[in-house]
């Protein structure tokens, strides 16, 4: 460990444009060695961990986007088996409603979810 890298060091810690802003902040020489970083600095970098702000700008453009709202109202569907209450035999689900949720696997459990209990019901209609 001691020989590690400073810049080896934060890899799989943090995205790579983020290490490097946090080792241009602290002055590091990427290729330091964890040995030879002294603990001022370490308190630094804890420090940096913990009271680390920064203001949001903006937001990349739509085809960047993770998720999509804005789809049908989820209350023109039948909840229980995703079909439309306005077009028979037509089942809307994932980002097709309007649902969206945070990132953390919500959207993918949802879309998933939905698409099954379409299709079920879908399927038990035959
Ligand atoms: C970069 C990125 C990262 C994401 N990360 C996460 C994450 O970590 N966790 C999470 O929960 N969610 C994540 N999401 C969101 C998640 O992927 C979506 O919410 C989910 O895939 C929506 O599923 P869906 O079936 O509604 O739509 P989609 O997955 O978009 O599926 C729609 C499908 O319909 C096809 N299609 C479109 N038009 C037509 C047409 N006319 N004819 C035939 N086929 C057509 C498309 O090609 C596509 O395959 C991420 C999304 C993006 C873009």
């Amino acid at each position: 460990m001691k020989d590690k890298k400073w810049k080896a060091f934060l890899d799989g810690l943090f995205e790579d444009k983020f290490a490097g802003v946090i080792t241009d902040i602290l002055k590091i020489n990427p290729s330091k060695r964890l040995s030879d970083v002294s603990p001022d600095l370490r308190e630094d970098f804890l420090k940096l961990m913990i009271e680390f702000r920064f203001e949001i700008i903006g937001t990349l453009d739509f085809k960047d986007s993770m998720a999509t709202a804005g789809g049908a109202d989820v209350r023109e569907v039948n909840p229980e088996t995703f079909e439309s209450k306005i077009v028979k035999d037509l089942y809307l689900t994932g980002e097709l409603l309007d649902i969206d949720g945070d990132s953390g696997g919500y959207n993918l459990h949802f879309a998933w979810t939905s698409g099954y209990i379409a299709g079920q019901s879908a399927a038990r209609r035959q």
